[in-house]
């Protein structure tokens, strides 16, 4: 047992430093982060989302008289005080602030469809969007985003693709394919509105073509590199065969915008998530104003939490016991604390400390959780089958079902195995491509069915 936990963390250690040999210059690079790690930080198992996620409520729908935020950012990389890069501890908060409050984010797609044709969304919609096409954003942004299950658009420039910190060509397919949309951002990241007209169709029809060669679809929308657009831009933008656009400022988008004009919310490095929270809960927000983050406990246990998700176990459980010293009963703290425990090879206090979140709260979802995947790592699968499907009672969590298919998988069993991952499949095709390279199902991967799904 302890045999198998030692493996795991050296794997975990490994994945890690093939990222860094990819990308020297940031410390946290996931692109290929394990899935029993990203089991291990299910975030949608909380209080508020057990409290709201009573699954036949029908989500209350906007119409196209109201704005939705369309979320812009750059890059996701850790540098103090520069605007376009958001670090991943912040892009991390954002995204889990997102899904524990029951947001949906968008497609362009859909985005499209609301602005033109009024077809309704969630009453709480984003966007998100990220410009200039990043490496990180494949590196840091897309294991978040996949966690989450959230959908997303990156605008890239044709011409960079594979240049210095940008995205190559293999990554961007393989966003592209899993939900993360690549759009254009032209060539070479002109100023439209210092080109003539014909100069910005050129630009605007090549980074087109080029995009569509490489990714065999239809490349429907662009975002104006600075924002800088005049009439002729829009003029372009419709003949080259847009059918939206994006500048870079302004508020939320709405009809009232334009369609090849659309505002976007722009999250920059410099705001904290109470101004994130503001800037997407308030349509008319104020530009200037930035909200002060108040230290609470709430806060803390978020820190607490961006540590385990880090892997910094120590980090994790010296925050909870000083969440734990000021209320005893702040039971999240307890499941952290339990879970980065089992993570550091101490498997008896960790369960303690998990045991004692759920003696706290019986039905936390994300404790019960964390209770089937520490039984999973030290191999007591029949526990661990259990306390997935109590899991499974409080929140239809999609690893959930992962982690029940994986435990069939190394258990040889095929046909359980092949019938969870279908379910998990359903509700989130990204883990399609996570199984493929999963060594849990090596046992059954020459299994029919399994090969058939695996398609
Ligand atoms: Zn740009």
């Amino acid at each position: 047992m302890k045999k198998k936990l030692c493996l795991l963390i050296i794997f975990i250690l490994s994945t890690l430093f093939n990222g860094c040999a990819i990308k020297k210059s940031s410390q946290n690079t996931n692109s290929s982060i394990s899935y029993t790690e990203k089991k291990g930080v299910n975030s949608s198992f909380n209080d508020k989302s057990i409290a709201s996620s009573s699954k036949n409520t029908p989500k209350v729908l906007k119409y196209n008289d109201k704005g939705i935020p369309v979320i812009m950012y750059h890059s996701i990389k850790d540098e103090k005080d520069n605007p376009v890069r958001v670090s991943k501890e912040s892009f991390q908060a954002q995204m889990k602030y997102l899904k524990d409050n029951n947001y949906t984010a968008l497609s362009l797609d859909e985005l499209y469809e609301f602005i033109e044709n009024n077809v309704p969304v969630p009453e709480k919609s984003v966007v998100l969007t990220f410009d200039d096409g990043y490496k990180d954003n494949y590196e840091t942004a897309y294991p978040i985003l996949k966690k989450y299950g959230f959908k997303a658009t990156i605008f890239v420039i044709s011409d960079y693709i594979g240049k210095d910190e940008y995205l190559n060509a293999s990554q961007i397919k393989e966003l592209d394919k899993s939900g993360i949309r690549i759009e254009s951002h032209t060539v070479k990241h002109e100023a439209l509105n210092a080109l003539s007209y014909n100069d910005q169709l050129a630009t605007l029809k090549q980074s087109k073509e080029s995009l569509q060669g490489l990714l065999s679809r239809q490349i429907k929308y662009i975002a104006y590199p600075y924002g800088k657009y005049n009439e002729s831009t829009i003029k372009a933008a419709k003949a080259a065969g847009y059918s939206l656009a994006l500048t870079t400022d302004g508020r939320w988008s709405d009809k009232s915008d334009g369609i090849y004009t659309l505002d976007r919310v722009f999250i920059s490095g410099l705001h904290n998530l109470d101004t994130f929270i503001y800037r997407i809960t308030t349509f008319d927000y104020d530009f200037n104003k930035v909200v002060k983050t108040e230290a609470t406990l709430e806060s803390e246990y978020s820190k607490a939490y961006a540590a385990f998700f880090d892997h910094k176990y120590k980090e994790a459980i010296e925050i909870s016991d000083k969440i734990i010293d000021k209320d005893s009963n702040f039971f999240k703290a307890y499941n952290i604390k339990g879970i980065s425990l089992c993570f550091s090879h101490n498997f008896e206090e960790g369960m303690k400390n998990i045991d004692k979140a759920l003696n706290l709260n019986p039905n936390f979802g994300y404790g019960r959780f964390n209770k089937a995947l520490a039984y999973e790592l030290y191999g007591h699968y029949d526990e661990a089958l259990l306390w997935y499907d109590k899991a499974l009672e409080i929140d239809n969590y999609v690893w959930s079902y992962y982690g029940k298919a994986s435990i069939y998988g190394r258990l040889g069993d095929a046909s359980n195995a092949v019938k969870y991952l279908k379910i998990a499949i359903a509700m989130q095709e990204s883990v399609k491509e996570e199984a493929k390279k999963e060594k849990d199902f090596d046992k059954v991967r020459n299994n029919k069915e399994f090969m058939e799904l695996m398609k």
